[in-house]
């Protein structure tokens, strides 16, 4: 099978660019320039200088041994938790703004939840000495306060939004407002493989580089391609990166990991694809979470990356198809996988990442097969969490 976008923005019958007239202008720009510039020759070696030397790429494929022996298999992990700002979403924030630069951007946007995508589009815009807006809900400005911090250390000015629930829907929202009020000097960096088209396909070319170092580096190692790639799922990005290059080879299962939350049935939950119906979230068809009468539901996850009610047009495509296998794991589960990793690796997983590193332990595997597993950020950012959850208990072993 191939993924392939069509020339309406849609894989299969999602995606395409449902906005409103007055981003029109905007967002044609992209969708007719994205794929002339990004394959020129100098932004290629412009991008993979970057991603080189700045972002510190290609990351390690860690043969991990002590989980290799528990689980019966060969489990490789995909080191992007070593990456500049602690996890893969560098990689598309560094493509962007070098589009946004020949496209003779001077000003960037970025609407942030959590506050990594943030981080890491601050970090870019300092790098290309470009002014920079992050847009974050009120609420979530004072939940994560250090992330604030780095933003504004960084030189980005972080707008509260206090419209609605004041968290990423409606910093989304503000977003946009500012991108229609800016049509001409500011180019919007979206985070995740969602919104209209062109986002999910540059989104998903540009964390792409995560599964062509996977092939070269696991043919370099014995001649083979995985025979599983697992990754976390919050809007996708990922997990796109690591399935780009493996989609047209059968031989390799794919596995996309949601957050259930409470429990996918427990009403607290972001299991899009366990739940979600078709309808058009931020601009594309997709699936997501909804109500009876479609509208947004309100998502939970332990992880604020995973938190997110849709997911973005490709993985809804991959579902349907029956491409790739979408699997849901606990708040509960995370927990236990954050503290697999740490104690037997010695890597401490962000919250997301946890999610796929929970699902290991609920397959079952032959002692041929090589499972990648995308360590998609670090944990420094969630030990907050770790230790409310773990309490007096966290030093025990699992
Ligand atoms: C943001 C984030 C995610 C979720 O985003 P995707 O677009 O689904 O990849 C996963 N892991 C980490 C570490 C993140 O920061």
């Amino acid at each position: 099978m191939k993924l392939e976008v069509n020339e309406h923005g849609f894989f299969g019958e999602f995606g395409g660019a449902y906005v409103p007239e007055m981003l029109y202008p905007n967002v044609t720009e992209l969708q007719e320039r994205y794929l002339e510039i990004t394959s020129e020759r100098q932004f290629q070696e412009e991008f993979d200088e970057l991603l080189k030397n700045f972002a510190g790429r290609p990351t390690p494929l860690f043969h991990a041994q002590r989980l290799s022996e528990e689980y019966g298999c060969t489990v490789l992990l995909k080191r992007e938790d070593l990456l500049h700002t602690g996890a893969h979403k560098i990689n598309n924030t560094i493509g962007q703004i070098l589009l946004a630069k020949r496209l003779g951007k001077r000003r960037i946007i970025a609407e942030t939840g959590a506050g990594q995508h943030g981080v890491a589009t601050a970090t870019v815009c300092a790098l290309m000495g470009m002014p920079c807006v992050v847009y974050m809900g009120e609420v979530d400005i004072k939940r994560q306060a250090l992330n604030v911090g780095r933003m504004r250390l960084l030189g980005a000015e972080v707008r509260s939004v206090t419209s609605g629930s004041k968290t990423l829907k409606d910093a989304t929202n503000e977003a946009m407002r500012d991108w229609i009020a800016n049509p001409h000097d500011t180019h919007y960096i979206i985070g995740s493989v969602v919104g209209p088209h062109p986002f999910p396909d540059m989104v998903a070319r540009f964390q792409s580089v995560i599964s062509a170092e996977m092939k070269e580096q696991c043919l370099a190692r014995d001649g083979k391609l995985p025979t599983h790639v697992i990754a976390c799922v919050g809007g996708g990005s990922n997990a796109m990166g690591g399935f780009f290059h493996f989609i047209g080879e059968p031989s390799v299962q794919l596995i996309g990991v949601e957050a259930a939350g409470h429990g996918v049935s427990s009403g607290r939950s972001a299991a899009t694809i366990a739940l979600g119906r078709e309808g058009i979230l931020h601009g594309s068809r997709t699936l997501f979470m909804q109500t009876d009468d479609g509208q947004v539901e309100e998502a939970h996850s332990i992880s604020a990356g995973l938190d997110y009610p849709g997911i973005g047009p490709q993985h809804a495509h991959l579902h349907v198809s029956g491409r790739v296998h979408y699997v849901q794991v606990t708040d509960e589960d995370a927990l236990r996988g954050a503290k697999v990793l740490s104690r037997r690796e010695g890597i401490i997983p962000a919250l997301e990442t946890a999610h796929a590193v929970a699902h290991l332990s609920r397959m079952s595997f032959k002692p041929t097969d090589r499972v990648v597993v995308v360590i998609s950020g670090r944990g420094d950012k969630d030990m907050g969490t770790y230790l409310e959850a773990f309490g007096e208990r966290i030093s025990d072993d699992v």
